[in-house]
C-alpha cells in the first residue's frame, strides 16, 4: 500500500517541490489549503501536479480544522511547511506571525497526539533562529539568537517540536534549513526580486531595482535539493534535528552580479539603495555547517548558486516574455 503524506504550506515554494518529490515516490499526497479570495495553486500548476493532490481545507490558526485534516488523511508522514515566512512582514504583523509560526506548530502537534501519534512529523525550522550568529559556521549545537519576530516565532516552533519528541516520544524532526530559492520563490524575497527585475529590465519594462542592505550574506541553496533532506529526515529510525545548508556564503551584491551578468547587464547601472528595504534588526551573515546531514542522511546539495540564479533568471525571462 502506498504511503500517505499530509503537507501544510502545500501552495508555497517548498510545499510544491515536496509534493512533487513525494508523488514521484508513489505517495498519496494530501495538502491543507487555507481559504484565500484568489487562487494560490500557481506553483502546483507550474509543476503540473495540481490534479494529483488531495486538498483539505484547513488553517494553522484553527485547531479543529487540523484535527479533521489528520483524521481525514490518516498520514504516515506530516510535513509542517505552512508559515508566515517573510522576515520583513514579521515586524508589521508580529502577532499573526507568532500565531501561525509558533502556536500553529503546537496545534498541529496536538492534532497528531490526539489522532495519529505514530505519524512522523517534520517541522520547517530556519537559519533565522541563529540571527546574530554565535559561531562562524552554524551547526545543530550553535546557540540561537533570533533577530526578528519571525525568527523568535520559529524558535518556539523548533523547541516545541523537540519538546513533544522528548515528552510524548513522537517521531518529530526539525530541519534547520538555510535560505533556499527557486523559480517558485515568492517575489518579495531578495533572490526572486532580483531575477524578476533583471528579466523586466532586459525586456525594457523596468529601469531600476531598489534594494536594501546588499552587504548581507546568505547561504543560498536550491529548494528542489532541500525538500529531499526533509524526506530523508523522516526515513530515519530515530527523529533528530539537522542543519541543511550549502556551506557557502555570498553577499546580496554578488548574487545580483550573477543575475545581471547572465543577461549582459551591469548591476551598477540599475541598483538603487533604498532605506525602505533596510530592516529594524538585520541578520548580517549566515553560513551553515551541513556535516551532520551529510554524514547521517547522506544528503549533499547538488546545485551551485550560479546554477540556481541562472535557472531563476531564465524562468523569469520566460514569464516576462509571455506577459
Ligand atoms: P512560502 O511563503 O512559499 O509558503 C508558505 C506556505 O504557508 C503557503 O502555502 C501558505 O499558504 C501557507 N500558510 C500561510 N499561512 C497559513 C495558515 N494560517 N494556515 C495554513 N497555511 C498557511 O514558504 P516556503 O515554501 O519558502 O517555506 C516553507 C517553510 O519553510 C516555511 O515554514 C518557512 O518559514 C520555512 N523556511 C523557509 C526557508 C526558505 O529559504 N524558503 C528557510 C527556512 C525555513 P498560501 O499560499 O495560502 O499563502
Ligand atoms: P531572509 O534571509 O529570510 O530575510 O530572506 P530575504 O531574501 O528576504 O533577505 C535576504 C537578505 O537580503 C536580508 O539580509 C535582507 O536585508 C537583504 N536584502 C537587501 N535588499 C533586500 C530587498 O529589497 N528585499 C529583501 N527581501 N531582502 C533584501
Amino acid at each position: 500500500m502506498s504511503k500517505r503524506a499530509l503537507i501544510t504550506g502545500l501552495t508555497g515554494q517548498d510545499g510544491a517541490y515536496l509534493a512533487q518529490l513525494l508523488l514521484n515516490k508513489g505517495y498519496e499526497v494530501y495538502g491543507i489549503i487555507a481559504r484565500r479570495s484568489t487562487p494560490t495553486v500557481w506553483r502546483l500548476d507550474e509543476l503540473g501536479i495540481r490534479e494529483e493532490i488531495r486538498f483539505i481545507e484547513a488553517d494553522l490558526a484553527d485547531a479543529a480544522s487540523l484535527i479533521r485534516a489528520v483524521q481525514q488523511s490518516q498520514p504516515d508522514e506530516i510535513y509542517n511547511l505552512g508559515a508566515q515566512s517573510f522576515v520583513g512582514t514579521s515586524w508589521n504583523q508580529p502577532l499573526v506571525t507568532a500565531d501561525i509560526d509558533a502556536l500553529g506548530v503546537t496545534r498541529l502537534l496536538e492534532a497528531i497526539r490526539l489522532v495519529k501519534p505514530d505519524a512522523r512529523f517534520y517541522q520547517a525550522s530556519t537559519s533565522e533562529m541563529f540571527g546574530l550568529i554565535q559561531a562562524e559556521r552554524q551547526s545543530e549545537t550553535t546557540p540561537f539568537y533570533p533577530r526578528s519576530p519571525y525568527g523568535v516565532a520559529k524558535l518556539y516552533g523548533h523547541w516545541i517540536t523537540v519538546n513533544y519528541r522528548e515528552s510524548f516520544k513522537l517521531h518529530a524532526s526539525s530541519g534547520i534549513l538555510f535560505n533556499h530559492e527557486s523559480p517558485l520563490r515568492g517575489i518579495e524575497f531578495v533572490t526572486r526580486k532580483v531575477t524578476d527585475a533583471v528579466a523586466r529590465i532586459k525586456f525594457g519594462k523596468q529601469k531600476e531595482l531598489r534594494l536594501g542592505n546588499i552587504d548581507a550574506r546568505r547561504d543560498w541553496g536550491f529548494a528542489g535539493d532541500y525538500v529531499e533532506a526533509m524526506w530523508l529526515m523522516l526515513q530515519q529510525d530515530t527523529p533528530d534535528d539537522y542543519v541543511v545548508a550549502t556551506g557557502v556564503t555570498t553577499t546580496v551584491r554578488t548574487m545580483c552580479e550573477i543575475a545581471f551578468r547572465h543577461v549582459g547587464l551591469n548591476p551598477d547601472d540599475h541598483i538603487v539603495i533604498d532605506p525602505a528595504f533596510f530592516r529594524p534588526a538585520e541578520v548580517d551573515v549566515l553560513l551553515g555547517n551541513p556535516d551532520k546531514a551529510r554524514a547521517k542522511l547522506g544528503w549533499t546539495p547538488k546545485t551551485s548558486l550560479e546554477q540556481l540564479i541562472t535557472m531563476m533568471v531564465e524562468a523569469d525571462l520566460r514569464r516576462v516574455g509571455k506577459e
